[in-house]
C-alpha cells in the first residue's frame, strides 16, 4: 500500500511537471495557441455600418471593456494594426477559440487600402476548425501585405467574449499545432478507449458498480474529447458548429454525473451512507437535468443554461469533498488512491468554473484542461483501480476460505473431528454402487461414565474414534452417528477386517487402564438412493442388535442385500 501510494504521488507530480511546464514557452506558441497574440477593441454594430467604414473609424471602439461585459449582440471587433511581416507574399493564418455565435465574417486590409472578407456562418465556422477547437482563417497577400483585421460578429451569446484568443500563425505554426494536438488527444482517446474495454471485461467478471460507472465516464470522456478537440467538425463537416458546443456541454455534463457516480461506488460498502451519498445524488440529477435542458432548449437559453451549468460545476467538488471527508473519518482504505487520481480532475474542476463565471482569465490550458486533467486521472486511476482490484480478489480468497472453513465446521463433529450423522448421511446418498455399512456401538459405555465421569467418557470416545480412523483408508467414510454409536462406510474390499477392528478396539489404552469392548453390525447392499440407505442401515443395526443380544463384543452380519434387477 505504501509502495503504490508513493508510486502514485511520484506519477502526479511528472504528470502536473509535464502539463504545467509548458505554458511559460507556450506563449511563444505550442500546441494550439501558436503564433503571435493580437489585441482587440470592440464596438456595437449601428445601422448603416460598413467594414471599409469601420476600419477607417478606430475611435469607434472601445479598448479597455472586457468583451463580455457587454452581453450578447452584433458587435465589430478591430485588431491593433499588425507588425510587418518577415515575409510580404507569406499567407497568413487568424486564429481565434470557438465560441457561440450565428455568424462571423472576417476582413483583412492591406497596405494598399485593399479589403479581403471571409465569412462563415455557424455551418461554415464548422468547416473551419482546427484541432483544439480553434476557427482559423487563412489569407494570402496580393502584392501588399495586411496591416490590419476587423471582424464582424452577429448573434454572438458572448458569455466569454466575442473574439477569444486572437493569434497570427503562419502556415507552418498551424500545421505544427495540429500535429501536435493530434498526437495529445490520439494519446488520451486510446488510454481512454483500452481502459474503457479493459474494465468492462473486468466487470463482466467481477461486477462491481464502480467498473461500470467508471466505463460509463471514460465513454462521455471519449465522446468529449471527439467535439472539444474540434475533430468531430471533421468527421461531420455538415454539422454546425453550435450543435458542437452543444454536444460537448451534453456531453460534460454526462461525464461529470458518471464520473460523481463513480465517486459514490469506489469506496467500500456503506461508507458513504447518509448526507454524502445524497449530496452526489442531489447533483447527479443537476447534471442530468442539465444534459436534458440543454437538449430541448439549448440554443435558445444557451446563456441561461451555461451559468447553470458552471454553478452545479462549482458544487460538485464539494459533493465530493463532503465524501472524501466522510471516507476518512471512516478510515476507507481506499482514501488517499482515490485523492490522489481525482486531484487533477478536482483542481480543473474549480479553475474551470471560475473561469466561466468570469472570475478566471481566459487561457488555452484552462480551455483544454478536461483533456488534460482527464489523461493524468486515467493514468492515475487506472492504478488506483488495479489497487482496488487486488484489495477485492484478497476479500474474495478470505471469503472463500471462511466459507469451506465454515462449511468444513458444519460437517464435523466437534468431539471427535469425524464426520457427524448429517455429512454422513448426506455424501453416503451421494456414493453409488454396492457399499458395505458397518455400525460401532461401544458397549456398556454408560458404565464407563459412570467410572471415570463424562470428561472421562469424552476422552474414551476420541480415542476410539482415532482407532476408527486409523484403520479406514482413504475414500472410506468414518462418523460419529451420535452417543457412543459410529459407523463406517465403503467398498467392502477398503473396509478393514472385524476381527482386526475387535482387537484393535479392546487394545486401545485408555486411563486408568480401562478396556473397552464394541459390538459391530455389519450389512452389504446397494446404494443409489434414499430407500436403499434405509435399508442398508436397518439391516445393520439389526445385525448390531443381535451382536449386543449374543453377549457383546462381536460382529452381527446381516444377509447381503440383493442388487435391484
Ligand atoms: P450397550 O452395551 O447396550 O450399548 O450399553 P450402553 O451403556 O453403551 O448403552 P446406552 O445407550 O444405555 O448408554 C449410552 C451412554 O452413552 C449414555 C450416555 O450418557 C452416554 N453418552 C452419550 N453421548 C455421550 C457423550 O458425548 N459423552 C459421554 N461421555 N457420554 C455420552
Ligand atoms: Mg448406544
Ligand atoms: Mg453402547
Amino acid at each position: 500500500m505504501i509502495r503504490i501510494g508513493r508510486m502514485l504521488w511520484i506519477a502526479l507530480l511528472l504528470a502536473i511537471g509535464s502539463v504545467w511546464a509548458p505554458p511559460a514557452h507556450a506563449q511563444a506558441g505550442t500546441m494550439g495557441n501558436v503564433g503571435r497574440a493580437i489585441a482587440t477593441c470592440i464596438s456595437r454594430v449601428r445601422l448603416g455600418d460598413t467594414p471599409a467604414g469601420m476600419f477607417a473609424r478606430p475611435d469607434r471602439f472601445d479598448c479597455t471593456k472586457p468583451q463580455s461585459t457587454l452581453g450578447p449582440g452584433d458587435f465589430w471587433v478591430l485588431s491593433d494594426p499588425l507588425p510587418s511581416p518577415d515575409d510580404a507574399d507569406a499567407a497568413i493564418r487568424v486564429r481565434q477559440v470557438s465560441l457561440w455565435q450565428r455568424q462571423m465574417t472576417l476582413y483583412a486590409q492591406a497596405a494598399d487600402g485593399r479589403i479581403v472578407g471571409q465569412f462563415a456562418d455557424e455551418f461554415g465556422i464548422g468547416r473551419r476548425l482546427r484541432l483544439g477547437a480553434v476557427i482559423e482563417h487563412r489569407f494570402v497577400p496580393a502584392g501588399a501585405p495586411f496591416t490590419r483585421l476587423l471582424w464582424r460578429i452577429d448573434g454572438a451569446s458572448n458569455m466569454r467574449g466575442l473574439v477569444l484568443g486572437p493569434r497570427l500563425a503562419t502556415d507552418a505554426q498551424s500545421v505544427r499545432s495540429d500535429v501536435l494536438l493530434a498526437a495529445l488527444y490520439s494519446a488520451f482517446a486510446g488510454l481512454a478507449l483500452g481502459l474503457l474495454v479493459y474494465n468492462f471485461a473486468l466487470w463482466r467478471v467481477l461486477r462491481h458498480d464502480f467498473q461500470l460507472a467508471y466505463c460509463a465516464l471514460l465513454g462521455c470522456l471519449l465522446l468529449y474529447a471527439l467535439s472539444s478537440s474540434g475533430a468531430m467538425a471533421w468527421l461531420l463537416p455538415e454539422m454546425s458548429n453550435n450543435r458542437r458546443i452543444l454536444f460537448s456541454y451534453i456531453m460534460l455534463c454526462c461525464g461529470m454525473a458518471t464520473a460523481l457516480a463513480f465517486c459514490a461506488c469506489f469506496f467500500e460498502a456503506h461508507v458513504l451512507d447518509g448526507w454524502p451519498l445524497r449530496a452526489i445524488r442531489v447533483v447527479i440529477l443537476a447534471f442530468c437535468g442539465i444534459a436534458l435542458a440543454f437538449m430541448a432548449f439549448g440554443p435558445q437559453a444557451m446563456a441561461m443554461l451555461d451559468r447553470l451549468f458552471s454553478v452545479t460545476m462549482l458544487l460538485s467538488p464539494i459533493a465530493v469533498l463532503a465524501a472524501l471527508v466522510r471516507a476518512w473519518r471512516r478510515r476507507s482504505a481506499y482514501l488517499s488512491l482515490f485523492a490522489l487520481s481525482w486531484a487533477a480532475p478536482l483542481g480543473m474542476l474549480v479553475a474551470r468554473s471560475l473561469y466561466n463565471l468570469g472570475l478566471l482569465p481566459w487561457s488555452f490550458w484552462v480551455d483544454n484542461s478536461t483533456i488534460l486533467a482527464m489523461t493524468i486521472e486515467t493514468l492515475l486511476a487506472s492504478v488506483a483501480i488495479a489497487y482496488r482490484m487486488r484489495m477485492l480478489s484478497r476479500e474474495r480468497d478470505e471469503a472463500i476460505r471462511q466459507e469451506a472453513i465454515s462449511r468444513e465446521l458444519a460437517d464435523t463433529d466437534p468431539l471427535t473431528g469425524l464426520l457427524n450423522r448429517r455429512a454422513f448421511l448426506a455424501r453416503a446418498m451421494s456414493s453409488e454402487g454396492t457399499r458395505t455399512l458397518m455400525l460401532f456401538d461401544i458397549d456398556h459405555f454408560k458404565q464407563v461414565n459412570d467410572t471415570i465421569g463424562h470428561d472421562g467418557g469424552d476422552e474414551v470416545l476420541r480415542l476410539f474414534a482415532r482407532t476408527l480412523r486409523y484403520h479406514a483408508l482413504p475414500g472410506v467414510l468414518v462418523a460419529r452417528m451420535g452417543g457412543e454409536e459410529f459407523a463406517l462406510l465403503g467398498e467392502d474390499a477398503m473396509l478393514p477386517d472385524v476381527d482386526v477392528m475387535l482387537a484393535s478396539i479392546r487394545a486401545v489404552r485408555l486411563p486408568f487402564d480401562l478396556r473397552i469392548t464394541s459390538s459391530i453390525g455389519i450389512c452389504h447392499g446397494p446404494l443409489t438412493d434414499e430407500n436403499d440407505w434405509k435399508r442398508l442401515y436397518r439391516m445393520a443395526d439389526k445385525a448390531l442388535f443381535q451382536a449386543k443380544a449374543a453377549g457383546r463384543d462381536r460382529v452381527g452380519r446381516a444377509a447381503p442385500l440383493p442388487i435391484a434387477a
